[in-house]
């Protein structure tokens, strides 16, 4: 992840190094090389273009600091704009005042969202939460057996329907076709149990539809969920910004979830979704076990990117 990004960048920024001054046009041939390093690492252009814009204006108001050279200031200029459209400064998880607090996970199928459940479970627990998984997602064949699996190996319990029958504790003559119904009875469940925090697992399709966005948008006004997080494949390049724009529009987020961030996607994704939605990234999950997970800091991301 970032690799040929962070490369791209260093060797620009050695280039600068053996200058002294810092001329209008080496400025501008250095956000030119960021530019295309930039788009290379598939970040949607009109990121790029906010971007390099606010780099070049400060670079060439030169905020001149004593203690850095023309090109460390270059630098500090970039990891700054770089913490900015990563999100800023890391926020926690919001919690209810009373009852559950509840955590709803949206994104397309694939995106890693059953993963991540049973990864946030166990961060939740070691902080001292008493969290429970629900799942919602009925749309594939084994997503409530998965989520069942996750939730054995987290370590925690899953509220699920059972085909035909009830789930653990679900309410008699609950349906178990209907996503919202089950979203609403492990609510109550995890209430009535006390845990503190409640997860629920939504279903994703291949591609962003409207039957998805309005079966989540049902979800959500069911249990109003304190953080709605948006699950995203950091793989998915370029369609990074539409997809999360349709799930803005369609059921609307409060937080990013980057997953397979340990795989080699070129990190466009993670570099464009906060800054194109507005909303934080909160996580990263980085693997498929369930320890894989980190609270995500857009500065120690972007010194991860600019070492
Ligand atoms: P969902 O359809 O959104 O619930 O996605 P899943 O949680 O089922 O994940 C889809 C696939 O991606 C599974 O094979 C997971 O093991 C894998 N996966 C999920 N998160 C990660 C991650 O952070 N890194 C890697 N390498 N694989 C992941």
């Amino acid at each position: 992840m970032f690799a040929s990004l962070s490369d791209r960048l260093t060797s620009t920024f050695k280039n600068l190094r053996s200058k002294g001054r810092l001329s209008e046009a080496d400025i501008d041939a250095t956000i030119r090389e960021i530019r295309r390093a930039l788009l290379d690492a598939d970040v949607a252009v009109s990121v790029v273009r906010d971007f390099t814009g606010a780099v070049r204006e400060r670079a060439l108001s030169a905020e001149v600091s004593g203690a850095l050279n023309p090109a460390q200031q270059v630098v500090k200029i970039v990891h700054d704009e770089l913490v900015t459209v990563l999100g800023g400064t890391a926020r926690p998880l919001q919690r209810a005042k009373t009852g559950p607090t509840v955590i709803m996970l949206a994104g397309l199928q694939g995106a890693g969202k059953t993963t991540l459940a049973g990864k946030l479970a166990v961060h939740l627990r070691e902080q001292g939460h008493t969290p429970m998984l629900i799942a919602a997602d009925l749309q594939r064949p084994n997503a409530v057996q998965q989520l069942k699996i996750v939730g054995e190996r987290a370590g925690v319990p899953v509220y699920a329907p059972h085909p035909g029958n009830q789930g653990e504790g679900a309410t008699p003559g609950l349906s178990a076709g209907d996503p919202v119904a089950i979203a609403r009875a492990g609510y109550e469940t995890a209430k009535a149990r006390q845990h503190d925090t409640v997860i629920v697992d939504t279903a994703g399709r291949l591609g962003v539809d409207a039957e998805l966005m309005e079966q989540a948008a049902d979800i959500r006004d069911a249990v109003s969920p304190h953080e709605i997080l948006f699950v995203i494949d950091a793989m998915i390049g370029q369609d990074a910004v539409a997809t999360a724009r349709a799930f803005a529009d369609g059921v609307g987020f409060t937080g990013v979830v980057l997953s397979k961030l340990d795989g080699d996607a070129r990190g466009g994704a993670a570099l464009s979704v906060a800054k194109v939605t507005g909303q934080p990234i909160l996580f990263a999950s980085t693997g498929e076990n369930l320890t894989d997970f980190e609270v995500f800091h857009p500065d120690r991301m972007a010194n991860r990117i600019l070492d």
